[in-house]
């Protein structure tokens, strides 16, 4: 986009979801048929929005989708950047779309914005969502001159950082939140910011290499199944009680695997809060372990510091910088 006046420049990159589906009465449920193409046809007068164009990656549930599938998505918008779009929106089942954004925020480095959007409800049920949120996805991409956003989440009329975003319910479409609040709204006729996304990061991988599985602290666990998982995986994600801690067997368990280099991030299992560094007048349990080498993963998810930790693995194996890449996030 060159002017205030010229409309902006949009790159669709469709890769299916419940935005995609419409119901077949054979199969019983919803089956992802609708294009990319189809949905931009659906929106009254997009051309006012935005020169729009589509590209299909995908057409699939994003449970089917892979973070190799997500490191594709980002080469194809890393593309449409360099080609000068103005900003990109992803479409994308919800069922993983907190997470993959959250891959996608660090692993691409920019500032346009890039949004990830989808439904809740398909084209076939009365109150099907996906058109509106196609259409407020697109206007935001279009926004780029205002917001210098990056990657973010567009979902029921709110802006949603891609590292503090969770699905949040399993039915409502309102299902997205965050602990921390949306960045701002998408009103009818303008697009509001309250707040501007400062935990922004970014890891350079061109691809994954390394397998990291997570394990939940259990009341009273002993601690096997993790001394099993740390000798398969590269790295484990470890989810404490909140703020973080563990159960006796399973602290030692942890010991042990740090011990043997492996790579242990501590996240706890609230849905809000920072995990705990040195809450407790000893250090408190959790504060020791990551004294003696685990990783803090701040207010991230399992989900998401298990995607971080693949991709952190991927980019370096020196614990230090590794240890750099998880201090201050
Ligand atoms: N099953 C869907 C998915 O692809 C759920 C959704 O899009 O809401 O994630």
């Amino acid at each position: 986009m060159n002017s205030k006046t010229k409309i902006p420049k949009v790159k669709v990159l469709a890769t299916g979801g419940t935005i995609a589906n419409k119901i077949d009465k054979d199969v019983g449920g919803g089956v992802p048929t609708l294009t990319g193409e189809d949905l931009i046809e659906s929106i009254p007068d997009v051309e006012t929005l935005a020169d729009v164009h589509v590209e299909q990656v995908l057409n699939v549930g994003s449970h089917l989708l892979s973070p190799n599938d997500i490191l594709k998505v980002r080469n194809k918008c890393r593309e449409s950047l360099n080609d000068g779009f103005d900003g990109i929106v992803v479409t994308i089942g919800t069922a993983t779309m907190a997470e993959y954004a959250y891959m996608l925020s660090i692993t691409l480095d920019t500032d346009r914005p890039v949004v990830l959007t989808g439904a809740m409800r398909n084209i076939s049920l009365l109150g099907a969502d996906g058109i509106r949120n196609l259409a407020d996805a697109i206007r935001l991409a279009g926004s780029r001159q205002e917001f210098n956003l990056g990657v973010v989440v567009c979902m029921q009329g709110e802006i949603f950082h891609p590292h503090d975003v969770n699905k949040i319910h399993a039915q409502k479409t309102e299902a997205f939140g965050s602990s921390f609040g949306p960045l701002g709204v998408i009103l009818p006729g303008r697009i509001v910011m309250y707040r501007k996304p400062l935990m922004n990061q970014y890891i350079p991988v061109e691809s994954l290499t390394k397998r990291v599985e997570i394990i939940v602290a259990e009341e009273g666990g002993d601690g096997s199944l993790l001394d099993f998982a740390s000798e398969k995986a590269d790295g484990l994600v470890l989810v404490g009680f909140p703020p973080g801690n563990v159960s006796p067997g399973m602290n030692k368990a942890i010991e042990k695997a740090l011990l043997q280099g492996v790579p242990i991030v501590l996240v706890h299992r609230a849905i809000g809060g920072v995990l705990n560094q040195g809450f407790h007048s000893d250090g408190g349990p959790e504060a020791q372990l990551l004294g003696a080498g685990a990783l803090p993963g701040g207010s991230l998810t399992a989900a998401k510091a298990r995607l971080k930790l693949m991709l952190a693995l991927s980019y370096t194996q020196d614990k230090g910088e590794l240890r750099k890449l998880f201090q201050n996030y």
